[in-house]
């Protein structure tokens, strides 16, 4: 089978590969739609998690089921799924401590083109498919369901890890497609000011449908100064980091008050330590904390997720900018997410 590869560090190219072969408990999977994720550019071209030799890319995909393990019990050949980018092993002790993506290790339940080959082959593997995957309705649209396997898991856990709370004031930092995911994740939770601190004019407009109700541009200012203006000097109770840098987190720690709580789901790609600011920290006694998390996965979370969707609570269609048809197209897609025009938000590829 063929599939798109990160060759080695830096080298992206076509490869073949001998479709993979389901265990017991697995099922394998033909996608019908794909999305490269911001995560994959990282491992490419920052070499975010070490060197990987012809390693299939992607991580998020929806799905046809075309062979499952004598074992599996609620999926058969033909069903329609949505695939967790985390696909965590359920049989561990850090699941038993409540963490499944952490499954095995440190980040190990992110396994699709992080520890095994990812969702761009025309087949791929999917462990423990009662657990990890999700019946996919008919009724939502591939470009849609796409959005559910990362971004909406993702954003909403950004939301999730921020601790909000009804009427809470909150900033979202960054709004690509993640942070836009806040933006509703945090308007879900009962958020009653929701400040989305972007620049393009397209991210503000749909972090606004979202639920956000002021725009911060970052390029007009330092946000902190923005914020606290906004704010009579008071700060957010709570912040979501979606986009920034390791900076970033200095400015999460000067906006909130004391007793709050900073989510965060962004990439920290730079530099040995990331600073905290003493003194606005409270010198260690602010009550001030800082929940940084890998996006939940397994079948119960897609569920739900579905749900969302499904009953027109969220609608994660907006996010998609470009569509592109036909597996050749993924490599587009990909470069597409690696040079960022300014109104790409997310790129999808149908396959069905
Ligand atoms: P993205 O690059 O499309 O969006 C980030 C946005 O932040 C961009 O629009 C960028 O212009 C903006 N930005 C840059 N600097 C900023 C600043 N100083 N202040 C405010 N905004 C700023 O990325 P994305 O696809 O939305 O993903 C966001 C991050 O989440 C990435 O680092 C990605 O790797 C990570 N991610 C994490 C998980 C997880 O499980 N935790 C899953 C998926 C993606
Ligand atoms: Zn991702």
């Amino acid at each position: 089978m063929k599939g798109f590869a990160m060759l080695s560090i830096g080298k992206v190219g076509w490869i073949e590969k001998e479709k993979p072969a389901p265990g017991p408990f697995d099922a394998i999977v033909r996608p019908l739609a794909v999305a490269p994720c911001t995560s994959d550019i990282h491992t490419v071209f920052e070499g975010a998690i070490g060197e990987r030799h012809n390693m299939i890319l992607g991580h998020e995909a929806v799905g046809e089921v075309v062979e499952v393990g004598s074992e599996v019990k609620d999926f058969k050949p033909g069903d329609r799924v949505v695939v967790p980018a985390i696909t965590p092993d359920w049989r561990t002790s850090e699941v038993q401590r409540g963490y499944h993506q952490h499954s095995g290790g440190m980040l190990a339940g992110w396994k699709f083109s992080n520890v095994k080959d990812g969702v761009f082959g025309e087949f791929f593997h999917v462990n423990d498919a009662d657990m990890n995957l999700a019946h996919l309705p008919k009724e939502i649209p591939l470009e849609a369901a796409v959005m559910i396997p990362d971004m909406m898991t993702t954003g909403f856990h950004g939301a999730e890890l921020a601790n909000i709370k009804l009427g809470d004031t909150v900033c979202v930092i960054g709004i690509g497609p993640v942070g836009l995911m806040s933006v509703a994740g945090a308007n879900h939770l009962g958020a009653g000011r929701i400040f989305a601190v972007g620049s393009r004019k397209h991210c503000c407009d749909i972090a606004l449908e979202y639920g956000a109700t002021d725009i911060i541009n970052y390029k007009n200012g330092d946000i902190v100064e923005q914020i606290l203006k906004a704010t009579d000097g008071k700060g957010v109770d709570k912040v979501v980091i979606a986009g920034g840098d390791v900076h970033t987190f200095a400015q999460a720690v000067k906006m909130i008050k004391p007793g709050s709580d900073i989510g965060n789901v962004n990439y920290l790609g730079e530099g040995d330590n990331i600073d905290i600011p003493r003194s606005e920290w409270g010198v260690g006694m602010g009550h001030k904390h800082i929940h940084g998390g890998l996006c939940p996965g397994g079948r119960l979370r897609m569920e739900r997720l579905i749900d969302l969707v499904f009953y027109k609570r969220v609608d994660p269609s907006k996010l998609v900018t470009h569509v592109f048809r036909g597996f050749d197209n993924i490599e587009k897609a990909f470069m597409l997410m690696k040079d960022k025009p300014k109104d790409l938000i997310k790129p999808v590829v149908i396959l069905a």
